[in-house]
């Protein structure tokens, strides 16, 4: 190695700086260096000498020095900076990051910092630098300020370990749409957002809990001797001051929910005192958001089979959408009762084989996104069968089911017009039915595709009419060709006179603006009769039809 021992001249550069040095180095936890490059003289920090297999702490060249300890592969990045610290304006920070081996014999990874500082003539004098390890854990949260997890979790440890009857209670908040907040107003809102609600929490906790923020956008601490009461009041207090976030030019409302557990009832370790507070938070962003929610172990029961089987339909997803399959369901002309078309319905086969109906998945389905790649799979599917079926029944129509949240999806419209081409069917024999669905952001973009199918010549249908979002105030925005009536109203044809003029009615005004009317859940022949001579619906569907049933079975429908 090429390195010569010195001592540092009397008025040199390093010299003068050596005793604010020496007490730099002693607070520090980063290795410091000094460079004086006109006299090529360069000081270090002891800890390079305890941590690494350098020399002396006053070395000639530091480049050559560094550069045999540092990955064969990142040397280039060392040279990179050297150089570029040749050509930097004083002032301007040079900034590395590359693989360095330590004592012990193992690379890993640091930061390199340095800047040149000048001399009254504008030259550069002398050169400060940081070597910072990675590996050695930030203990603050950039953004806010506040301490991170590892400090919570350090000081949580404290606080289980103070006393064999420690209780109290660990409670987590976390912002209702901090994502959206970053999407449409950019990081560094976000970032402000998330400043001034640290700075809001601290000043409304008592002054001997200690807020901490652990991930994106999560806010935790934990009170002792607490009781379920003191920790709605306390949330209340946040809650108010959740409403407004500024910006200089923008207001935005935002809101958060809370999860709390309770040591040692619910657990008596970190990691899972923890774990059950994000649960509830969970919990309450389930039951609406806006709230604090209590952990409860039914939730998390029912919350851990729910990731279970959506890891499984994942996995599902991934091999083709294997494990589901379509059952469809027959539709029939209400005055004739002959067949005109069909409802897909989805099915999943779980782990032991068994079927899983769709309200326990759909909504799964629905919350991780995972209805896009699926949704494409059963317009797949359906048209491809009705094609088939088409043979038999040239006007068969078949039903799809779609989430208003599909709708959002900005491919969607392509992939539809690019399978009705492939397998050439009239966009007119195609229903879709639009459910309900939770978490519609965008419903100017929603509209916008849902004219598009409209102008395309598929027939809209609005599903479960009567129920939801499934109204007059909707059927006012969006123009459909056929409603369904939800099996609510057909339960009580019979008896109810009260019913059948309900339906009679909603029947006359959609034939008063053109759009056909089906209903769903006839049961029985009665209530079929009821339905077509006084109610004047057109389309039936219910299981005095037909059940759903797989396409093989379906089929043979049409052998008769
Ligand atoms: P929906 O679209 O209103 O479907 C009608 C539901 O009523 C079906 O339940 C069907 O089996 C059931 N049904 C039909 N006739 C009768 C009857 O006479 N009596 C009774 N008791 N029930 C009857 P299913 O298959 O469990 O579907 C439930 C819901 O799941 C559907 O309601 C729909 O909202 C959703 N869904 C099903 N398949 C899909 C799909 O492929 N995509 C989407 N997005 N949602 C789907
Ligand atoms: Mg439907
Ligand atoms: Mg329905």
């Amino acid at each position: 190695m090429d390195t010569n021992f010195f001592q540092l001249g009397e008025d040199s550069p390093l010299s003068r700086i050596k005793s604010y040095f020496d007490a730099l180095q002693n607070s520090a936890d980063e290795y410091l260096f000094a460079i004086d490059p006109s006299a090529g003289q360069v000081m270090l920090s002891k800890n390079f000498l305890r941590d690494f297999n350098f020399p002396d702490t006053l070395v000639e060249d530091f480049a050559a020095l560094l550069t045999p300890f540092v990955w064969h592969d990142d040397r280039e990045i060392l040279e990179g900076a050297f150089e570029e610290l040749n050509s930097a304006a004083p002032g301007v920070e040079v900034y590395g990051e590359f693989r360095l081996l330590n004592r012990d014999g193992e690379y890993g990874w640091v930061t390199l910092r340095m800047t040149a500082g000048a001399d009254e003539f504008g030259q550069p004098e002398l050169v400060a630098g940081v070597i910072a390890r990675m590996d050695v854990k930030q203990k603050a949260d950039y953004v806010t300020g506040l301490l991170n997890r590892n400090a919570f979790q350090v000081a949580l440890m404290k606080e289980l370990n103070s006393s064999p009857d420690a209780h109290g209670a660990v409670i987590l908040i976390g912002l209702d749409n901090f994502q959206l907040i970053n999407e449409t107003y950019g990081f560094e809102f976000g970032d402000n957002a998330l400043r001034q609600l640290a700075q809001d929490i601290t000043n409304i906790l008592p002054p001997d809990i200690r807020l901490y923020k652990l991930d994106n956008d999560m806010f935790a601490f934990f009170v002792s001797e607490v009781y379920p009461e003191e920790i709605e009041i306390i949330f209340s207090s946040i809650q108010l001051c959740m409403r407004e976030i500024r910006n200089i030019d923008d207001t935005i409302y935002c809101t958060a929910s809370a999860g709390a557990a309770f040591y040692p009832d619910d657990a008596d370790d970190v990691i899972t005192l923890t774990r059950y507070a994000e649960v509830a938070l969970e919990f309450a962003r389930q039951k609406g958001k806006d709230q604090v929610a209590f952990f409860d172990s039914a939730f998390y029961d029912r919350w851990r089979y729910d990731l279970g089987m959506q890891n499984l339909m994942q996995n599902s997803i991934a091999r083709g959408c294997e494990d589901f399959f379509l059952c469809y369901q027959p539709q029939v002309d209400a005055k004739t009762g002959k067949l005109v078309g069909a409802e897909a319905l989805l099915r999943w086969y779980d782990r032991d084989g068994s079927v899983v109906a769709p309200m326990q998945f759909i909504p799964l389905l629905e919350k991780s996104r995972m209805i896009i790649p699926v949704g494409h799979w059963i317009i797949e599917n359906a048209v491809k069968t009705a094609k088939k079926w088409h043979e038999f029944m040239p006007e068969f129509e078949v039903s799809v089911n779609i989430s208003l949240y599909q709708l959002e999806e900005h491919a969607f419209y392509d992939f539809v017009k690019d399978c009705l081409d492939r397998h050439q069917i009239d966009p007119r024999r195609v229903v879709f039915e639009l459910t309900e669905s939770h978490n519609v952001y965008d419903w100017d973009y929603v509209n916008k595709q849902f004219q598009a199918f409209h102008d395309l010549g598929i027939k809209i249908s609005m599903d479960d009419f009567g129920m939801g979002y499934s109204n007059l105030g909707f059927l006012k925005n969006f123009r459909c060709n056929q409603i369904k009536i939800d099996r609510v109203f057909v339960e009580d044809v019979l008896n109810s006179e009260y019913d059948r003029q309900l339906i009679k009615h909603v029947v006359m005004l959609c034939h008063a603006v053109g759009m056909e009317v089906v209903i769903e859940g006839v049961e029985d022949e009665a209530t079929y009769i009821y339905l077509r001579d006084v109610c004047g619906v057109d389309i039936i569907q219910g299981f005095y039809f037909g059940y759903p049933e797989t396409e093989d079975v379906f089929a043979k429908r049409f052998a008769n």
